[in-house]
């Protein structure tokens, strides 16, 4: 009983668990975060679609530059791992290791917001990270779709969700192709529309990694043939980060992604949830509305400041 007590622990330090930060420092509330240094935004050589960054900005940069805001606040932000949140007497009893010196700590906070985003599935290739914060790997067509016009474009996943990822790629590009270790899956009706959008459909294939910064990425087929793209963007799939959640029972959906009310509300009293965990467009900007948001209603759900 002698932990110490907070407004509101937030579980993750990307976008949304710092903007959420931001607000609730902003209104007064004690605030710590937890980060356990894996956000989504760190793979991200530039974002191009942030209103503000014309030149668009590199994630990590982001990152920096949202940390640095809230340290204005005085809000800690701590490297580690948040490891079980559980409720007892109306508040979370929440215990996390810190990186800095492996120990292992407990709080309480009155609210928790889980702003813990989701990891994606990468290649299995050893040099996944680095491909893709040099944009060779990608994995989002809204993000960076754009700058796709032109190129010579992968999808790589299982048949069908990779066909349908490809076809929204025509949107973009006229080289738009398919590589799948599964294309026997594919209906008639399946093949027939990716042969009227020229999608090609490649069997398997093996990536080499380039041996420096440029493109192509090569990939053979099963008969052998080498095909090159200057990307290719991976349809594995994600992982959403709610192993905090055994201990509630909190309403998901069929993703695994915490369902939230129009504030950001879970289904159990008091925990809050924002960012990629939750089943909505994974963008930055709405990351860092839905923390806005978040942040308000738990503002409001506290008693009043003291004066
Ligand atoms: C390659 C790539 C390119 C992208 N490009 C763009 C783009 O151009 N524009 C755009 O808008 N979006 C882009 N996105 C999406 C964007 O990165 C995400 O929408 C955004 O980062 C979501 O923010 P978040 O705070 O919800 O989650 P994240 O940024 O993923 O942060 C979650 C944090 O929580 C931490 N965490 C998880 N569990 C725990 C725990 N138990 N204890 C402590 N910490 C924990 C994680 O380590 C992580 O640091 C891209 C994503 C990728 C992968």
């Amino acid at each position: 009983m002698n932990d110490p007590i907070v407004d509101c622990i937030i579980v993750g330090g990307g976008p949304a668990g710092l903007t959420a930060a931001l607000y609730l420092a902003r209104f007064r509330r004690s605030t710590i975060v937890i980060d356990d240094g894996h956000s989504r935004a760190s793979l991200i050589p530039i974002v191009r679609n942030l209103a503000g960054f014309e030149g668009g900005i590199n994630g990590n940069e982001l990152l920096v530059k949202m940390r640095r805001q809230i340290e204005c606040y005085d809000v800690p932000v701590v490297e580690g791992r948040v490891t079980t949140i559980r409720e007892t007497d109306g508040r979370f009893l929440v215990q996390y290791g810190s990186n800095s010196d492996s120990s292992s700590r407990s709080l309480f906070a009155r609210r928790a917001l889980l702003a813990c985003g989701i990891r994606d599935r990468l290649p299995p290739i050893d040099e996944a990270v680095r491909l893709t914060q040099r944009g060779l790997l990608r994995f989002c067509a809204i993000c960076d779709g754009f700058e796709a016009q032109g190129k010579r474009i992968a999808m790589l996943g299982p048949a069908s969700r990779a066909l349908s990822h490809a076809l929204f790629f025509r949107t973009f590009c006229q080289h738009v192709a398919v590589i799948a270790s599964d294309l026997d899956a594919l209906t008639q009706q399946e093949r027939a529309l990716a042969a009227e959008q020229a999608i090609d459909l490649i069997a398997n294939g093996t990536l080499e990694l380039p041996n420096s910064t440029e493109a192509p990425l090569r990939v053979a087929s099963r008969n052998g043939h080498r095909h090159a793209f200057d990307a290719i963007y991976p349809v594995l799939g994600c992982l959403a980060q709610t192993d905090l959640l055994s201990e509630f029972d909190v309403q998901r959906d069929s993703d695994g992604m915490i369902v939230t009310d129009k504030d950001q509300r879970t289904s159990e009293d008091g925990l809050y949830a924002a960012g990629d965990a939750v089943n909505s467009l994974n963008q930055i900007c709405v990351a860092v509305g839905e923390a806005a948001i978040a942040s308000m209603a738990i503002h409001r759900s506290l008693p009043a400041n003291p004066l």
